[in-house]
């Protein structure tokens, strides 16, 4: 049995899906603030809890017996970190220490957890792998930075078995459409330019075309959420032969001008745009450099195209379910 914790968001749903068509049991947990309960698949089991909650956790880990666990249960909005930096550290670092606690308790000693590029910051040299310094430049990054120390010195004391995957920009949705992105507000530039080309938004701001990049806009490294969650499936297989940090990104960068053409081509309809001042903290081009995932996980992500990667998020917009 596979606790994941954060069940019901984007990434932890599509893995709970994953796992089950692999032939896992799964116990989805979610508190269900950003989570959406129709985005578990009716095959796992679900219980609605907080991390801040010890005693239902422990209920859940005595209920279920899990032998290892996945924990995408975060807050993930950079800006509302700078604003409200006490939300994340509560939530995301006190919530992940129960979520530890609780585990010795039952002595459940493995973990996949979801880090981010952002721990990264300032990018010094491109493209990024594991030994770049980690300067997060935001509440959020440092979060999540400072578990991944957590885990580091509980693997030293307590034999912790534990996995962090650093992910780039996850996107997309699943190939048939049952489940896919649905944030309540929406930040990430795929689903807004999908939107703006529905209607739905007036236009897509572009935050910056003065970059140093060959177009101008942004450039980051979009992954597909089904090949994150074949990445944590993998990290469940390995992480007890291996404890440590991975990037997970394709390795190829996409500017914002060439997602905005990607969805015109692919939706047959026009992308209203606005350009717009930079947004506070962007780097111009983040790109993973992937080759430990690959090594270590045996994993090669199948989305390598940015027309597929879109096609599913379209697909996805266009007969949302939740
Ligand atoms: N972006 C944009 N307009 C938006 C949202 C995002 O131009 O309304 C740009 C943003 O500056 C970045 C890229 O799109 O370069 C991806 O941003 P997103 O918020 O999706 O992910 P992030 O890179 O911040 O994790």
């Amino acid at each position: 049995m596979i606790l994941i914790m954060g069940g019901a968001g984007y990434i932890g749903s599509h893995t709970v899906r994953h796992l089950l068509d692999c032939g896992y049991e799964c116990v989805a947990v979610d508190n269900l603030i950003y989570g959406h309960r129709q985005a578990v698949d009716k095959r796992a089991a679900f219980v609605q809890a907080d991390l801040l909650d010890k005693d239902s956790l422990k209920k859940v880990f005595d209920d279920f017996k899990p032998e290892a666990v996945i924990h995408f249960a975060a807050f993930a909005y950079v800006g509302e970190s700078v604003l409200d930096p006490q939300k994340y550290y509560l939530n995301n670092v006190i919530g992940t220490f129960n979520l530890l606690s609780v585990m010795q308790e039952f002595s459940v000693n493995k973990i996949v957890f979801s880090s981010t590029c952002a721990t990264y910051g300032e990018p010094k040299y491109m493209p990024i792998d594991e030994q770049h310094p980690q300067k997060p430049i935001n509440p959020y990054g440092r979060t999540k930075l400072m578990i991944e120390k957590i885990m580091a010195d509980y693997r030293q004391a307590y034999g912790l078995k534990y996995i962090a995957l650093r992910y780039f920009n996850a996107a997309g949705a699943a190939k048939d459409g049952c489940i896919g992105e649905s944030h309540q507000p929406e930040t990430h530039l795929i689903p807004l330019v999908l939107q703006a080309i529905k209607g739905q938004q007036k236009s897509i701001k572009v935050f910056g075309n003065d970059y140093d990049t060959p177009d101008g806009t942004c450039i980051r490294d979009y992954i597909h959420v089904e090949d994150l969650a074949q990445a944590h499936r993998l990290a469940l297989e390995k992480v007890n032969d291996f404890s440590g940090c991975l990037n997970l990104g394709t390795g190829k960068g996409t500017s914002v001008n060439e997602i905005i053409n990607a969805a015109e081509k692919i939706s047959g309809l026009k992308c209203p745009v606005e350009y717009a001042s930079r947004r506070l903290g962007d780097p111009a081009r983040l790109c993973a450099n992937n080759e430990k995932a690959k090594e270590i996980l045996g994993w090669k992500p199948e989305y390598t195209d940015i027309d597929d990667i879109v096609r599913t998020a379209w697909n996805w917009e266009i007969n949302r379910k939740f």
